[in-house]
This record gives C-alpha cells, sequence and structure tokens, in this order.
C-alpha cells in the first residue's frame, strides 16, 4: 500500500531543499486536507521553531492524558506541576488519551535551553538537557493546543533552541505605576512567547516604586504624586510584593532585572532626601520634575553620603533579586550641577580625574566594585563608557549600537537595545512590527570573535506617553512577538509573511 509521504515544513537554509519540501507538503496538501489543517496549526508558534517536521494524525489532548516524569528528579517537578494544572484548566472534546513525557537527557544532542517536542498518536515527549528546555517545550505545546480547538495536537517532530541568551522586554514602572497584577500578567506573556529577561524600570525622576526598608521614605514620599497632576499614578511594590514578582517569574523561567537610575534621572530621591543632591536644596517640592526628558538636578558625585545611600539601597535591592546583572541606569546625567559643585569639583581634584566625564566614569566604578564585591554584575546604558567603563561592567546599548559595538571590542558583555528598533514607547509609524522583525542583533560591523558578547536584545516600553494598561499593551503587542522571534529564531527560518499569519492567531490567546 502507498502510504502518503510527509508533509514537511523544514527550516534550513538550503533553498533548493526547501523548495523542493514545498512542492512535496503541496502536493501533500492536495492529498490530504486534514494535514492543511494542522500545517496553519503547526505554523502559528510564536516565536517559530527553528526545525518542524510534520507528521500524519494526531494526539488527543484531554483530561485523562497522563503528565510522566521521573519523580526522583525535583528539577522537573515544577514544570511537571505546570504542565499538570495547564491541562486541567484547558478545555477539551474529548477526555483524551495517552501520556506527555518530560524527560531530562543529559546527553541529548541539543542545545542550551533546547528541547525536542515528538507528538505521536498516543504519546507526547519532551526532551531537553535542562528543566528550561522542557519549559520551552511546554509552551510550544501550549500554543499548538490553543490553535488547535478540541486538543487535537498534530503528530510532528519539533527541534528547537534560543538563537540568544537574554530575550528581554524592559517595563518602566516609574513614570507610570504598574500594579503587581498587571507585571505578573506580563510574566505569563513572556513566558508563552519564550522571553527570559524582565527588565523593570523602578526608580525615575517620576516616582520611586521600591520599598527599600532603611529609608522608608523613598516609598512614602518619592512615589506619591500630587493629585493635581491628573494620570499620574501613585504607588511602589512592597518587599512581598517584588519576592511575589521574582518568584513568579523564576517559575516560568523569567529572571526580573531591577534598575535603580544613578546618578541622573533621581530628582524623586531629592523629595525626600535633598542633600543627596549637589544644591541640597530643601525646598524641593515633589514632583520635582515633571518629564519626560531630562532634569539637570542629578546625584551628588562628590558626597560620600550619595554612595554610603546607593549601597545600602543596592544591599537590599541585590536581596530582592537573584538576577546576576543589577541595572544602575548612568544614562542621561548632565553634568552642570557638578561643575557648579563645589564637592564634586573637589572630588575631581582629589581622584585627579579630568572633567565631569570621568567624574561619572569614577560614580559608576565605585558603584561597579559594591556590586561586584556582592556577588553580581552592574549593568548600565552605554552612557556608563564615557569616561572610561567599569572592568567588569555590561553595557545596554540603547542610542543606536555603537556604544554595543564598542563594548563588545572591549570584552564586555552587551544587550542591545536600540531605539531604532527597539523602542516600543515610539509609534508604529516610526517603528513597525516589520521593522521590529528586520532586527539583527549582532551587528554586521562586529568581528565574528566578539560578537559572543551580544547576549541579545530587549524591548524598552517607557511610560510617559501611553500610561494606561491598555495603551502600554497596544504598544508592545504585535512588536513583541517580532522581537520574540528575533531573539530565538535564526534569520534563515525568520519570514515575516508568515509571522504576520501566526500574529493573527496569537493576538487572541496573549490577553
Ligand atoms: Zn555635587
Amino acid at each position: 500500500m502507498l502510504r502518503p509521504k510527509r508533509s514537511t515544513i523544514k527550516v534550513g537554509c538550503e533553498l533548493l531543499k526547501n523548495s523542493i519540501l514545498t512542492i512535496l507538503s503541496f502536493l501533500f496538501l492536495i492529498s490530504c486536507k486534514q494535514v492543511d489543517n494542522s500545517e496553519n496549526r503547526l505554523v502559528s508558534v510564536i516565536p517559530k521553531p527553528q526545525s518542524a517536521i510534520l507528521h500524519r494524525g494526531y494526539f488527543s489532548l484531554g483530561s485523562q492524558t497522563q503528565v510522566k516524569f521521573d519523580l526522583a528528579n525535583l528539577s522537573i517537578k515544577s514544570v511537571a506541576d505546570q504542565t499538570i494544572e495547564w491541562i486541567r484548566t484547558c478545555n477539551f472534546s474529548e477526555a483524551g488519551k495517552g501520556t506527555i513525557e518530560l524527560l531530562i537527557d543529559n546527553q541529548a544532542d541539543l542545545k542550551l535551553s533546547g528541547y525536542r517536542l515528538l507528538v505521536q498518536k498516543r504519546r507526547i515527549r519532551i526532551t531537553a538537557k535542562e528543566p528550561s528546555g522542557l519549559f520551552y517545550g511546554i509552551q510550544t505545546l501550549r500554543q499548538l493546543m490553543a490553535a488547535n480547538p478540541g486538543g487535537k495536537i498534530p503528530c510532528l517532530d519539533i527541534t528547537d533552541y534560543p538563537a540568544f541568551g537574554w530575550r528581554g522586554l524592559m517595563l518602566d514602572c516609574s513614570r507610570t505605576f504598574l500594579p503587581k497584577a498587571y507585571i505578573l500578567k506580563y510574566i505569563d506573556r513572556l513566558a508563552l512567547i519564550k522571553m527570559n529577561v524582565l527588565h523593570l524600570h523602578l526608580t525615575d525622576d517620576q516616582g520611586w516604586r521600591i520599598e527599600i526598608r532603611k529609608y522608608p521614605e523613598l516609598a512614602r514620599i518619592c512615589s506619591n504624586f500630587d493629585p493635581q497632576y491628573p494620570g499620574e499614578v501613585n504607588g511602589f511594590y512592597t518587599q512581598d510584593d517584588i519576592r511575589e514578582i521574582v518568584a513568579y517569574a523564576s517559575k516560568n523561567y523569567i529572571t526580573v532585572v531591577p534598575e535603580i537610575e544613578m546618578p541622573g534621572h533621581s530628582t524623586e530621591i531629592f523629595a525626600a532626601y535633598p542633600d543627596l543632591s549637589c544644591k541640597g536644596n530643601k525646598s524641593v517640592i515633589f514632583p520635582y520634575f515633571k518629564g519626560p526628558g531630562v532634569t539637570g538636578d542629578i546625584l551628588c558625585a562628590g558626597n560620600d553620603s550619595v554612595y554610603v545611600f546607593m549601597e545600602n539601597v543596592l544591599r537590599e535591592v541585590i536581596a530582592l533579586f537573584p538576577s546576576e546583572y543589577i541595572h544602575i541606569g548612568g544614562d542621561e546625567a548632565p553634568k552642570e550641577s557638578w561643575q557648579n559643585c563645589r564637592k564634586c569639583q573637589n572630588r575631581i581634584q582629589s581622584e585627579g580625574l579630568k572633567g565631569e566625564a570621568e567624574l561619572q566614569s569614577y560614580f559608576i566604578r565605585r558603584m561597579e566594585k559594591f556590586i561586584h564585591s556582592q556577588g553580581r554584575k552592574l549593568i548600565g546604558w552605554d552612557e556608563i563608557l564615557e569616561g572610561g567603563l567599569a572592568e567588569n561592567a555590561a553595557v545596554m546599548s540603547w542610542r543606536g549600537v555603537q556604544g554595543g559595538i564598542d563594548a563588545a571590542k572591549m570584552g564586555h558583555s552587551v544587550v542591545m537595545s536600540p531605539t531604532s528598533h527597539c523602542y516600543f514607547d515610539y509609534s508604529y509609524e516610526t517603528t513597525s512590527t516589520e521593522k521590529v522583525y528586520s532586527y539583527l542583533p549582532v551587528p554586521k560591523e562586529l568581528p565574528i570573535e566578539q560578537s559572543k558578547f551580544i547576549l541579545g536584545a530587549q524591548a524598552n516600553m517607557w511610560t510617559h506617553i501611553a500610561r494606561t494598561e491598555t495603551a502600554i499593551d497596544a504598544q508592545i503587542f504585535p512588536r513583541l512577538f517580532a522581537l520574540a522571534e528575533v531573539l530565538w529564531t535564526n534569520p534563515v527560518v525568520r519570514d515575516y509573511a508568515d509571522l504576520e499569519r501566526r500574529i493573527g492567531v496569537k493576538s487572541a490567546e496573549i490577553k
């Protein structure tokens, strides 16, 4: 008996092979409409798997489906529990049969955080080298399930892995305070599309949003807006809120990177602690600065109390966030107040610095030394390159890509986030989803041996214009679908028209 040929959506770099496979797929689609539907379902996964082969038939997922895993392997338990819970909450048309096997195999031919998802008629098997791989396999399964009403998962064989290790989104919870429930919702959304970094911009001129036990006035005063400014949202995260966010993110294989801005973007601090500014002006009334943009007053780099204060803040931040990287901002710090400050000028002289740019570098180096002494790494916006980059610092390149290129050439880790492709507060006219999708995080100018320093990229969502959850969501999606795929799927596999089709399916799912 003649068996129908396999329909194959093979993602690879050989054009000819692809063409042949496309023709085979087409022939098979003509002969079997059932697989036609399955094929559409398969391509609705975002980010697109590196390699996927479709077979005939389907696995029927239902409430009776068993999840099998090695009970002795505690590292899988969390993923297994989440899988069981997910199955419990799905709507199925059938009771379902068969099993989902979660398998850790250290010898498997898989990349870091990669997985193989094999769907057969009676069995789904996800194999990975580490639990994160299993987790990503489950996310693919969740997407397949959502696109296949009734729980009929097409038989297929997916081998998948991320192109980059840093797949991030920054949410600005200072300009607009974003409630904890909204942050948790974003963790769900990021997990579903296999993103793994949530960077929280916790402090800025417009509000300090994290409780610091040693300085309770930061939360009490500096997060509290005057009601005469409509649209402003008061609020901060308690340390318990932060612990809940971090734990939930961790369960979803997402690292929460905290950002505490210094020495610029910090006037909100002066509402409670005016002595930390160069002017030491006690008449500061909050909100001190109404942004967006940059204010001239920044933390005094000549005052030792500033360093003590910031180290105490960071000590509590480090205790709350297990992230390898602690973000200290470092951007947009105008130097006029330092130029006119006796303490800052004394510091320049006593440290033998050449001027204010080197004073900024001195400030960041001191912070880097402290963060390093706590077993963590400093990351900052690309201005931290000015006046000399601190020894172990990583750079987040936002003013284009040059900062990232310079840092990588010096052997420093880099996260790319250029305004051209990654600023999601910009309008869609400026930065369309298609433009985001065209982004290549490793700049062409960078020699190949230094490309390893590009950890990945992230989208930045500043909240000075879009200030409601609905408006912020509309800025982020669908562009984040595009960036998720840029960071996960190899460029040879990417296809924008195909992404648009999948976005049509996924947009409902991400709500
Ligand atoms: Zn000063």
